[in-house]
């Protein structure tokens, strides 16, 4: 009989798009050389702002077309041999798949990759997940993702990546007062450290929402993140 992992691994991932020559855009690693791996679907549906809906929008998007099945073998085929220091998996929601991304995670990091696995926070992560190696950029979302708190908070989820020894919490901050709401979250679940991104899809708007939030995040202790990649491609995909 075949293990439960061995069976989902078998029959792979859905991945929406491969893409590298590029660097982290995002949080702690902004600027390291990188390589991404975008899975498909998300559990959530963040119609404001979300910038990757053909991960999981199927009133806009023919998801058939948008994903395709990939072995972990050709996955790691294409990526192993990249020059890229560190490998982004990201989504749409990443643990939804997190039995058969488990060896793909195990053999990155085995072979001195750096991987960091993109995640909105609401999945429980394995143990063998967390001991995989992999950093976790976890993004929980705020009210302004137009998602019900039920859905978009997590506890058992939220601790599990609050005790994680590799994490960090980065939010998406439409305006200051989003901030408060950001506190709230931290003081429950012990969330550290954080990084604050402002919204949006041009560079203007990045830069407006960063200049906004800086005193605000700099009284908390918090860390500002920008969109590196929005800056210099705007929301052009694939970068
Ligand atoms: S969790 Fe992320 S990928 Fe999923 S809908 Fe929200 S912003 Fe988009």
């Amino acid at each position: 009989m075949t293990a439960p992992h061995a069976a989902a691994t078998e029959r792979g991932l859905w991945v929406a798009e491969m893409f590298a020559e590029t660097v982290q855009g995002e949080g702690p690693s902004t600027g390291v050389p990188a390589a991404f791996i975008r899975l498909s679907r998300c559990n959530l549906t963040c119609l404001p702002w979300c910038d990757t809906p053909y991960t999981w929008d199927t009133s806009r998007f023919d998801l058939a077309r948008e994903s395709h099945r990939a072995a972990v073998a050709d996955l790691l085929a294409w990526a192993l041999p990249r020059p890229e220091e560190l490998m982004v998996i990201s989504g749409g929601e990443p643990l939804m798949q997190q039995h058969a991304m488990l060896p793909l995670v195990q053999a990155l990091t085995d072979s001195g990759k750096q991987v960091e696995i993109e995640t909105n926070g609401t999945y429980v992560p394995s143990k063998a997940l967390i001991e995989a190696g992999a950093h976790f950029n976890v993004s929980p979302k705020l009210a302004n993702s137009g998602m019900p708190l039920a859905k978009r908070i997590r506890s058992r989820a939220l601790e599990a990546f609050a005790a994680a020894p590799r994490r960090t919490f980065k939010f998406v901050a439409c305006e200051v007062g989003d901030l408060d709401e950001i506190d709230d979250l931290v003081a429950r679940y012990g969330l550290n450290p954080v990084w604050v991104m402002p919204e949006g899809t041009t560079a203007d708007a990045v830069i407006e929402g960063m200049r906004a939030l800086v005193p605000g995040v700099a009284v908390r202790g918090y860390r500002l993140a920008t969109r590196l990649h929005v800056l210099m491609w705007g929301d052009e995909r694939g970068r």
